[in-house]
């Protein structure tokens, strides 16, 4: 806060002190060393809770009035203080959870209440450690750990020697010291039994009184209680100490603590002893100056090798001083600063749902045109944009429904949050010419993509890992030697690989085939994998590695304004006209062109002169949620076959947006409604072929992407369909061109 205060006015509300007056009123302390104020409410000593956070809720508003200036960014270190804030018109609020309060003594049972309120208040949430962070990680969309840092400078003083407190004088050595506030969190049995077997080591433990009473605590000639102390006279005492505790008891009110003491303990050059709290052994457990003991006994002979340790401090002091180096305040409060400005800022720029213009016709008043464009898909719209830009054609564009970008279509819904209309759509490719074509229109977002499949009452990564065996079947698979063997053990080779069947089981077998593939597939095509093409199961690889990502390609990113709006700038050329809401079928003579591109399904284009082609379906079903996060990562699959639908994604994680809701889809595989899928099998690739012999016959159609060449694409596949076909068409259009002037002259 100190940090904090350089650039803006902080003012600290401390805990309500009760007064014998009768009337409430609050107190400004002001800190001598820096620009902090405080503020010290005094409440009536009969009021109740109630009472007194409606006078403090006045007072703070009397406060701000008179201030003046812009809105508050409020900062919670309590839910409890949540109803005094809840009210303020605020820039934006903060929730820094040092702690899992609602585990500690006496926690008051409002406690839960209020933080879940307040996290559905809060815009950004800090942890006070990463077990902490991992525990509420679900419950908010922009939550961010934050390991313990240290003043390096004021805990080095202990290393050059300062001199010994005055309590500390007579106590003779060996010193095993601890501070912080002693309550149910310390292991008092522990310490007692280390004093009572080395009668001959001191125990001194710095620090107030919380929930207990001097009667809880054990009493010994050689354990010590001085009481609490200042944070400036702290590198004096841990200077007079040998060894540095840490005497957790591992319970609930510890399971989720980061103790800063840990690094000060460290800085202060001091070697440690823990019991086994999660976030020390996770962050300090490997350093030789730290020992972790999980028994009484244990910890005696940690408590010995400490000591030893003590004694030669350059052997184990580097590694210590190496890690610490990144654990500054200044970098904390970096952070933590800019992720208080980019609150402020989302909260500034929040914005409404989309409201497209009603469908109809918007001319620019370029006819004749040279190009009709059937679809505003990525094939449509790229097509549109080269032929305009790039040879200075006149494009009208139509589609059918009322907007541009085709199936990656997203939009704000009711609630503001970014969904993608026709499912989830992951941007991902290997080719550097598609994202440099791309980035003309958009800004991207780096997103790697992870999905989770629900089986058997778990959620396993997807594609199939390592981590997906060992969770699936208990195993402890090390490497991925462990796991090749393994996978190799379970498949049941194909001769001849065709189909989608084939292709799983000669990899995994039919085990893993069954428990992830064969109801997912059957529901996805209505089909069962043996009655479909292999190149659809291949799409998703199985890994012996830990790598959870769904993609592996060189480039994964999401435009940062979404799709819809590059779709917008690419379209965005007085040499094109957009025409939504109409189908290419119902144009007028008079809009028609020379040449056509047509991005619908071909065999509409030739009334379906040999029969429909068939595709697969999907009925959407988008919900609204009144909570920040729905579920571990963007999409769910759920392969199990009596499950109506396939996965459910929630669209945050695709979009990086904070917002207090959250919009999730829910995908039903559907034999009617609009065309999403091409189905791949022998027999639609021979009824398509006879499409394409028709199409090869007309030099005025040009047939394009997913639904116009039939074939199973993903975007970045489409938009090299497109720059490609432009490409070839330019040339052609310049030796034409060449021809015409040629023959004028
Ligand atoms: P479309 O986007 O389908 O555009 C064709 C347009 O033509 C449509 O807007 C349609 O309305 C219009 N049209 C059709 N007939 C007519 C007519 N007669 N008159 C006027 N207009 C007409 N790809 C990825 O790379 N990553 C993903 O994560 C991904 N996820 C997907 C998820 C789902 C549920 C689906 C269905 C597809 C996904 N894809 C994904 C594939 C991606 O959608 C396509 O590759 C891409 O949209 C194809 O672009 P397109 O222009 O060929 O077709
Ligand atoms: N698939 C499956 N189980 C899964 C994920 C995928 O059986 O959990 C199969 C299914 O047949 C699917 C195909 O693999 O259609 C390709 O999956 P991908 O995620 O590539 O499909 P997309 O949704 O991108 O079209």
């Amino acid at each position: 806060m100190k940090r904090f205060a350089k650039g803006r006015r902080v003012i600290l509300w401390e805990e309500a002190i009760p007064t014998d007056h009768d009337k409430a009123y609050y107190e400004i302390h002001v800190f001598a060393d820096d620009k902090v104020r405080s503020i010290r409410p005094r409440i009536p000593r009969d009021w109740s809770a109630q009472q007194s956070e409606q006078a403090q809720a006045g007072m703070l508003d009397d406060l701000l009035a008179l201030q003046g200036g812009p809105k508050p960014v409020l900062w919670f270190y309590t839910p409890m203080m949540w109803p005094i804030g809840a009210h303020v018109a605020a820039d934006a609020v903060v929730y820094d959870c040092m702690d899992e309060l609602s585990h500690f003594k006496f926690a008051p049972p409002e406690l839960r209440e209020r933080e879940a309120a307040l996290l559905k208040a809060a815009d950004v949430v800090f942890t006070g450690g990463y077990s902490i962070y991992e525990a509420k990680r679900l419950q908010h969309d922009n939550i961010h750990p934050f390991p313990s840092s240290v003043d390096g400078a004021h805990f080095a003083q202990a290393r050059k020697g300062l001199p010994t407190p005055a309590d500390m004088a007579g106590i003779p050595g060996p010193r095993f010291g601890f501070y912080g506030v002693i309550d149910e969190r310390i292991d008092l049995t522990l310490i007692d039994h280390v004093a009572a077997a080395r009668p001959d080591w001191q125990i001194v433990m710095v620090g107030p009184l919380s929930k207990i009473g001097p009667e809880d605590l054990p009493r010994r000639p050689n354990i010590h209680y001085p009481g609490g102390k200042s944070y400036a006279e702290l590198p004096a005492y841990l200077s007079s100490w040998d060894v540095a505790l840490m005497p957790f008891a591992i319970n609930e009110a510890t399971r989720f603590i980061s103790p800063t003491k840990t690094p000060e303990y460290l800085a202060a050059g001091r070697p440690v002893v823990s019991t086994p709290i999660r976030d020390v052994v996770r962050h300090y457990g490997n350093l030789e100056g730290v020992k972790i003991a999980d028994t009484p006994e244990a910890f005696l002979q940690a408590c010995d090798a400490a000591l030893a340790l003590s004694k030669a401090p350059q052997a184990w002091r580097p590694e210590v001083d190496r890690m610490l180096a990144d654990l500054s305040w200044d970098s904390t409060f970096k952070r933590m600063d800019r992720l208080v400005a980019e609150a402020v800022q989302m909260r500034r720029s929040r914005r409404a749902p989309d409201r497209f213009a009603a469908p109809g016709i918007r001319r620019g008043g370029s006819r004749p045109y040279d190009v009709v464009i059937a679809g505003a898909g990525f094939a449509g719209a790229i097509m549109a944009e080269r032929l305009a830009e790039g040879s200075g054609k006149r494009v009208l564009v139509v589609d059918k429904r009322p907007h541009v970008a085709g199936n990656a279509y997203d939009l704000h819904d009711k609630a503001g949050v970014l969904i993608h209309q026709y499912g989830p759509h992951i941007f991902h490719t290997n080719s550097e010419q598609v994202v440099d074509y791309l980035s003309r229109f958009t800004a991207w977002r780096p997103y790697e993509h992870r999905v989770l499949a629900q089986v058997d009452g778990k959620l396993l990564p997807m594609p199939i890992n390592r981590t997906t065996l060992n969770g699936l079947y208990n195993l402890n698979l090390q490497s991925d030697e462990d796991a090749a063997a393994f996978l190799a053990a379970q498949a049941e080779p194909v001769e001849k690989i065709e189909t989608s069947r084939d292709v799983v089981v000669n990899a995994v077998g039919s085990h893993l085939y069954e428990t992830f593939f064969q109801g997912y597939t059957r529901k996805q095509w209505g089909l069962d994998p043996s009655e479909l093409d292999k190149s659809v199961t291949s799409r998703v690889p199985t890994r012996t590695s830990l790598d959870d990502r769904y993609f592996t390609d060189t480039f994964q990113a999401m435009p940062k304004e979404g799709f819809t709006r590059m779709f917008e700038r690419m379209l965005d050329h007085p040499n094109i006209d957009l025409a939504l809401g109409a189908d290419y079928h119902d144009l007028k003579p008079s809009d028609l062109a020379p040449l056509t591109v047509y991005t619908g399904p071909i065999d509409h284009f030739f009334d379906y002169r040999f029969g429909p082609l068939p595709y697969r379906s999907l009925q959407f079903r988008h919900e609204t949620l009144d909570q920040r996060r729905f579920q571990e990562v963007a999409v769910v699959n759920y392969p199990a076959e009596e499950v109506p639908y396939t996965r459910i994604t929630e669209y945050k994680y695709l979009t990086g947006q904070v917002h207090d809701q959250t919009s999730i889809t829910y995908e039903y595989p559907s034999a009617v409604g609009d065309p999403y899928y091409p189905i791949p099998r022998p027999e639609n690739q021979i009824l398509f072929k006879k499409y394409e012999a028709l199409a090869q016959q007309r030099d005025d159609v040009i047939f394009l992407g997913r639904l116009g060449t039939y074939r199973y694409y993903n975007m970045d596949q489409v938009v090299g369909q497109a720059l490609a076909t432009y490409r070839r068409l330019a040339e052609r259009m310049t030796v034409q061109t060449g021809a015409a002037s040629t023959a004028a002259e």
